[in-house]
């Protein structure tokens, strides 16, 4: 069983090297492109970025030179099987190895090079890659994460190994999916302050969200950031530089701030309604909060809404004894 695990990371490993060694080919695609969004060789070299080539079967054949089973390839998702015949899962895109925080490569997300659907195709799930498990760029950042004692979390691997290139270290990215538990207790092995910065449209709102809750949970001190300028921290970095993202950074809205902004701009604070409205569903995110949090929050929203602590307390309460007994 671990005999195949380990022949499984060989394989992987292969392959990387192979996408790894195309790429600085000369007059390479995934070399050109990388370079026109501003990646360095160094940086590439880094994340051991590589490029599988276009052609229907070349990692096939190289590796079944190499004397791997084509039923190992298969089940790492590397190959597709169609009409009796063997042809590369990926090709003509920008690999990314996906690696775990032994260094040990997993599985691979590929960008297409330029425009074409689908934008990335990642791994299928193995008995070496579980997406829910791990984070991209870990094993390269983690020391930086724990030096700095905080973590930015961002979408995409463009975000990781951008904001890298630019001296923004202490960052990992989730693989594609919502964040998980699992993902949160992995990242709390090297700090408990974490960052969300997330894409800047709705998608990445609702999954700043969802992080959010997750990782509060897991007593992470969380907060959210959304850049001002590009749609994601790869674009933001690159048009204004390390310190403009950092500053962002300092900025980062707090767990119950974050969640209070998103429901001010939500409802019309000048109207009864909408206070009403708006002081319901503040109650819900407080109600979430330790005694002490609760208590400055409820003084800065009586203040904001003229509304007595009081009430608002009462609201608070009502929610919480809702949950405890099994109502909500
Ligand atoms: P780029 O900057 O190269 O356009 P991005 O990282 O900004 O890419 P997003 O569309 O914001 O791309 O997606 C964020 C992440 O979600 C990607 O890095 C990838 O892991 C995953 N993803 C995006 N599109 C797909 C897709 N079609 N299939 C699977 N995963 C995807
Ligand atoms: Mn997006
Ligand atoms: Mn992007
Ligand atoms: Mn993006």
């Amino acid at each position: 069983k671990s005999e195949n695990k380990e022949q499984a990371y060989q394989i992987n490993r292969e392959a990387a090297k192979f996408f790894f060694r195309a790429l600085r080919e000369r007059a390479n695609p995934g070399y050109s492109y990388m370079k026109k969004r501003g990646i360095a060789p160094e940086t590439l070299n880094k994340f051991g970025i590589g490029y599988a080539d276009s052609q229907w079967d070349s990692l096939y054949r190289h590796l079944t030179a190499m004397g791997f089973k084509k039923e190992k390839l298969l089940e790492l998702g590397l190959i597709s099987q169609s009409k009796g015949k063997y042809y590369d899962k990926f090709r003509g895109r920008v690999m990314f190895p996906i690696m775990n925080t032994s260094g040990k490569v997993i599985g691979f997300g590929g960008r297409v090079v330029g425009e074409g659907e689908p934008k990335y195709l990642n791994s299928q799930e193995s008995s070496v890659f579980l997406k829910k498990n791990n984070l991209y760029g870990l094993n390269i950042t983690r020391q930086e994460i724990g030096r700095e004692d905080q973590a930015i979390l961002v979408e995409g691997y463009m975000d990781v190994v951008s904001l890298y290139q630019s001296g923004v270290r202490n960052v990992s990215a989730s693989l594609g999916t919502a964040l998980t538990e699992n993902q949160a207790k992995l990242l709390k092995r090297y700090t408990d302050n974490v960052v969300l910065s997330y894409d800047a449209d709705q998608a990445g709102i609702n999954a700043a969200l969802r992080g959010l809750d997750i990782l509060h949970r897991e007593n992470c001190r969380v907060k959210v950031l959304h850049v001002t300028d590009g749609k994601d921290p790869d674009e933001f970095v690159k048009k204004n530089g390390k310190l403009a993202f950092l500053k962002l950074i300092d900025q980062a809205l707090p767990f119950a701030d974050y969640k209070l902004s998103l429901l001010r701009k939500s409802f019309d604070l000048t109207t009864t309604e909408g206070r009403v409205d708006f002081l319901r569903q503040a109650a819900r995110v407080l109600s979430d909060l330790s005694p002490v949090e609760q208590d400055i929050y409820i003084k800065k929203l009586a203040e904001e809404t003229k509304i007595s602590q009081g009430a608002i307390r009462l609201e608070i309460n009502g929610n919480t004894s809702e949950k405890q007994s099994g109502h909500q």
